[in-house]
């Protein structure tokens, strides 16, 4: 993947290894009234979907299972397959909220890979536009970047039908 410059990453980066709470899990268990300002943008039956809130791009977004769990074979077959599912419908909704030229999808899976939350797998989609990287010099600052990300959470959910059930 071609290297975007993401600056307001450096907070992330610096305070990773501080934290105790893993913020997946802490998104999981939230009360669903709480999904727009934590950036959770759908919920199904074992896993959902969360907006990166240190974007590589507009429309970043994470897919987890709700259980804590770091690798591909701990996830049971239901979780599998909604993982897959949901990755069709979050892409689908990418589409029609931001018209990407393309996407790419990706799994880090420990940290030595460059997994950020090691203990909690989580796929990436991040839909990517040609000359996108450019689109950091218009958003260059963390109150930008949470205005975009407001907006990302009211643009996507509104292309998904219902709240539950994304199989
Ligand atoms: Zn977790």
């Amino acid at each position: 993947m071609d290297r975007l410059w993401a600056p307001w990453r450096i907070g992330y980066v610096a305070n990773a290894d501080k934290e105790e709470t893993c913020f997946l899990c802490t998104a999981a268990n939230d009360d669903p009234a709480n999904d727009r300002e934590r950036f959770v943008v759908r919920r199904g039956e074992h896993c959902f979907a969360i907006l990166n809130r240190y974007p590589y791009n507009n429309g970043h977004v994470m897919i987890a299972p709700y259980a804590h769990k770091a690798d591909l074979p701990d996830l049971t077959g239901d979780e599998q397959r909604e993982m897959m599912s949901m990755l069709i419908e979050i892409q689908a909704a990418l589409k029609a909220a931001f018209y990407p030229h393309g996407f790419n999808v990706g799994i880090n899976l420990g940290s030595a890979a460059g997994a950020g939350v090691p203990g909690h797998m989580h796929v990436h989609i991040l839909p990517r536009w040609t000359g996108d990287t450019n689109f950091v010099s218009t958003v260059a600052d963390t109150k930008v970047i949470s205005q975009s990300l407001d907006e990302a959470w009211l643009a996507l959910t509104q292309h998904f039908e219902g709240t539950t059930d994304s199989a």
